[in-house]
């Protein structure tokens, strides 16, 4: 169990609400954006709870290699041979809406920088 109930990312981890999952181990989770800003919008999220990237630390350096190597992994699977964005929104100002830690893998078109 991913722990915190009250949590949408935790339930999608859990299972209690369904999502294609593209890719997981034991400790991550892929599963497509429901609200794709690219024709590959992928999200990556640790199946244990935290609230954001802020609330993290050293204590979690195996977890985090975990999220960026399953990114890479997801990416190669879905076939981002001419590149592809991660981005991890975190807090107000970071424009995080869930409050549980996820990597955006965003591809199939050309990213534009900076952002809005
Ligand atoms: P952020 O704004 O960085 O916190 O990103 C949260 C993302 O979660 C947004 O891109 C939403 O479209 C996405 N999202 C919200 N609910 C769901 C859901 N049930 N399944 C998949 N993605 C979701
Ligand atoms: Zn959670």
């Amino acid at each position: 169990m991913a722990t915190t109930p009250d949590c949408l990312f935790c339930k999608i981890a859990d299972g209690v609400i369904p999502v294609t999952r593209v890719y997981e181990n034991k400790a991550v989770l892929a599963f497509p954006d429901i609200n794709p800003q690219a024709p590959v919008h992928i999200l990556v999220i640790p199946k244990q709870h935290f609230a954001s990237l802020a609330h993290t630390s050293s204590t979690e350096a195996e977890l985090l290699n975990e999220l960026l190597l399953a990114a890479n992994k997801v990416a190669q699977l879905q076939h981002l041979d001419n590149g592809f964005r991660v981005v991890i929104n975190t807090g107000p100002d970071g424009g995080q809406t869930v409050d549980h830690l996820h990597v955006h893998l965003l591809g199939g078109r050309q990213m534009h920088w900076p952002p809005g």
